[in-house]
């Protein structure tokens, strides 16, 4: 039986992906028609992205399953329309390009390269950073993401706790959930990274309440999704001196507007959503594998889960 693919992530997006998916599709020996249009009540599978067109699942009578090309699925999880299964990207490459930016953006901070590359005027500073063990990093969120992140960090020599929904045992890591486990990641944050995914139960979780339980001075890189954090308390405690530095991708609205104080602001650092993307390459034939178990029937990989909304 031919599968009928429709590539419903617009037309930037089918410019890139098409011909990696028609060559793992064929790589995989699945008997696809991918098209970028097709009649809702043929479709079988749904190649998506948040901002497509599709945002009413309705027509789409016998689809089997939805294949987010993005990790977060906070812009589709919630559809009403959608009943059937809502796979996310969990791909090599994207996985690859957080753990160089995160892993970046902690050396940036631990080794203090500002200092030296902002103030190039004749002072000679001796101020040699500490070593990676005596840094002490904290990742809230130990998904695909979190968990290899915190492992390259911990293979670099700092002392990582990890903090997620479900308790965990990771080799070389300090795995902690629950309340009484965040107070204690916060408290021992000397860099705090976020990748949990934005969920009714993680919005604003880095409120002023817990900014405040940080040690003075710590740095926060947020990779995640901008609404982890309360903006209006992190910027007052960047104002106060409390954080450090705020590293962040992410914002509650994107693009982050022109006018807005992070930009300005001297201890916020913004890159423009770009820790890591979906590569198409690897994306691709996770998609394919997805849609060759759809067609034989096994389980797909990387299923959401609904009512947690991750
Ligand atoms: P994931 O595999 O689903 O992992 C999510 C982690 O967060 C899991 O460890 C989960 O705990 C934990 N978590 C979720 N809700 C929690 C809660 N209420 N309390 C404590 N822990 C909680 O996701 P991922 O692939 O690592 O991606 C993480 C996020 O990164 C995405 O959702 C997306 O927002 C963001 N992202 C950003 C970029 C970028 O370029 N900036 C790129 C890709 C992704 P359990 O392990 O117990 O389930």
């Amino acid at each position: 039986m031919t599968a009928n693919v429709l590539f419903a992530a617009g037309d930037a997006q089918w410019r890139v992906y098409e011909a990696p998916l028609r060559h793992a599709l064929d790589e995989k020996g699945v008997d696809a028609r991918l098209a970028t249009d097709l009649p809702p009540a043929e479709v079988d599978y749904i190649v998506y992205a948040p901002d497509s067109a599709v945002q009413d699942f309705t027509p789409f009578t016998r689809a089997r399953a939805v294949l987010n090309l993005w990790a977060g699925v906070e812009k589709i999880v919630g559809n009403p329309t959608l009943h059937i299964p809502l796979a996310r990207m969990v791909d090599h490459g994207l996985t690859q390009g957080m753990v160089e930016w995160v892993t970046g953006h902690v050396l940036r901070h631990h080794l203090g390269m500002d200092t030296h590359i902002l103030h190039q005027d004749g002072v000679w500073r001796l101020d040699a950073p500490p070593l990676a063990s005596d840094r002490r990093v904290s990742v809230l969120g130990l998904g695909a993401l979190g968990a290899a992140c915190a492992r390259m960090l911990t293979t670099l020599g700092f002392p990582v706790t990890g903090w997620s929904r479900s308790p965990k045992e990771i080799d070389g890591l300090r795995c902690l959930s629950g309340d009484a486990g965040l107070r204690t990641a916060l408290a021992e944050a000397d860099i705090l990274v976020l990748l949990l995914p934005l969920t009714p139960d993680t919005e604003n979780l880095i409120d002023a309440a817990r900014l405040a339980t940080l040690p003075s001075g710590a740095v926060i890189l947020n990779p995640g999704r901008g609404p982890l954090i309360d903006d209006d308390a992190l910027l007052s405690a960047l104002d106060r001196g409390h954080i450090g530095h705020a590293t962040l991708d992410v914002f509650r609205e994107e693009p982050l507007p022109p006018a807005h104080p992070f930009w300005a602001h001297p201890r916020v650092t913004v890159t423009p959503h770009i820790a890591s993307e979906t590569r198409p390459g690897t994306a691709a034939q996770v998609i394919a594998e997805n849609i060759r178990r759809g067609e034989a029937g096994a389980p797909l990989l990387h299923l959401v889960d609904r009512d947690a909304g991750y």
